[in-house]
């Protein structure tokens, strides 16, 4: 029996317009192309191309809010003992899914491991937003929302944060319609590094019970707050987290969303089941039971950023309050030439400028103390060539 709603086309014959010789003298059919396209979806032509500048990155990466260091010497381990006959097999994602839903206080059908976060989303809005439907997004936020929204039919609805870029609660309330149907909130959120509350998160998964509310928890380690305890018990609440941040794998390109069951049953729908490579399944036992090395590196961090920011404030550059692996600084006009001075001084930082509201900023990604160091002694020089700052002689 054949599924019906399968064309079969069986003893079709095609026309072979002409013929000529090939190398061995056989004749050969010749290809006859005519002038017409595929086209894409009228939606996939008016997207923007998206470059990330990933390209020559031998230097301090203090541009994408990596782990700046290295992971876990235990995930090490377990990545040189991996064997050549087990790449040959598909990946199996459930017993991961179970190791990290229990590592979570989560059932396995709560959660799905995914091609870093980036797929989370990408599944999540595949599965929920159609014509007719909006995608809610305070913004300036990470990029990969609006790209994975555009390729949808659903529009997207864009609330603009106050110049001091915290997160926009009141608007985004008064924003919610019937047809909000996702709304995606990084918390803490890039560029800005800014957190929204628990209890504004409560509320607005509360006051719009027709939309899926994505809390993405990509920084959740340097923040400390979580909705994930809340999975299952606020109906329509999905987290995301990634180990691309904390965890240092941001290479092998790992990441998980939970939800409610029902919610989840859809997501899994559309995702891959092949989507989450072996090795990658391989490192994240390790990477989740080797909390002291998370632990150091994170709080490695914190003290690199208080240090940082102190730095940063001595050489009166403004710069926004952050949550998060990286600082959001005020640059000005000049930011390009910024961005270009510190990585010829050999410290790589992002120029966030054309997000909305963040006009003449740079992003800065926080490393260890040694490391910030390092790019303090840029920072200063840059600054003072730029002649956005003159050093101030010892008192
Ligand atoms: N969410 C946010 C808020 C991010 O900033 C990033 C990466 N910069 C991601 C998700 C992507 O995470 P992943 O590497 O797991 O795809």
């Amino acid at each position: 029996m054949t599924d019906k709603s399968v064309a079969v086309c069986e003893g079709t014959t095609s026309v072979v317009p002409n013929a000529h010789q090939n190398e061995s003298g056989a004749l050969a059919p010749e290809p006859c192309f005519s002038l017409m396209r595929p086209t894409p979806r009228a939606r996939v032509q008016a997207m923007k191309e998206y470059h990330p500048p990933l390209g020559s990155r031998d230097a301090l990466r203090l541009d994408f809010n990596e782990n700046t260091l290295a992971c876990s010497p235990k995930v090490r381990e377990v990545l040189g003992a991996i064997s050549a006959s087990s790449l040959t097999r598909y990946p199996e994602r459930e017993p991961v899914e179970a190791i990290v839903a229990a590592h979570l206080g989560l059932a396995a059908a709560q959660v799905a491991l995914t091609n870093g976060v980036d797929e989370a989303i990408h599944v999540l809005f595949e599965a929920f937003l159609e014509a007719g439907d909006e995608l809610l997004l305070p913004v300036p936020t990470y990029t990969m929302y609006e790209i994975y929204a555009s390729a949808t039919d659903a529009s997207v609805v864009a609330v603009r944060a106050a110049d001091d870029l915290q997160f926009p609660f009141e608007c985004l309330l008064a924003t919610i319609t019937p047809c909000t149907k996702v709304i995606a909130i990084a918390n803490p959120n890039s560029p800005s590094g800014s957190a929204a509350t628990r209890a504004q998160l409560i509320e607005i998964a509360s006051r719009a019970p027709q939309a899926v509310l994505l809390v993405d928890e990509a920084y959740f380690h340097f923040h400390g707050e979580t909705l994930m305890d809340l999975i299952g018990v606020v109906p329509n609440l999905m987290v995301a987290r990634t180990f691309s941040k904390a965890y240092g794998l941001a290479g092998l390109r790992l990441g998980l969303l939970a939800g409610p069951v029902e919610l989840m049953r859809w997501v899994r729908r559309v995702l891959s089941p092949y989507s989450v490579n072996s090795l990658a399944l391989a490192c994240l036992p390790p990477a989740l039971e080797d909390a002291s090395y998370l632990d150091w590196y994170v709080g490695e961090v914190l003290a690199a950023r208080a240090e940082f920011e102190a730095a940063l404030d001595q050489a009166g550059v403004r710069r926004w309050p952050s949550r998060a692996n990286f600082v959001l600084v005020e640059i000005g006009a000049q930011h390009a030439e910024f961005a270009r001075l510190m990585r010829a001084a050999g410290v790589l930082v992002r120029d966030r400028s054309s997000d909305p509201g963040c006009d003449g900023s740079v992003r800065i990604t926080v490393g260890t103390r040694e490391q910030m160091r390092q790019a303090t002694v840029a920072l200063n020089e840059t600054l003072s060539r730029l002649k956005l700052w003159v050093p101030q002689p010892a008192p």
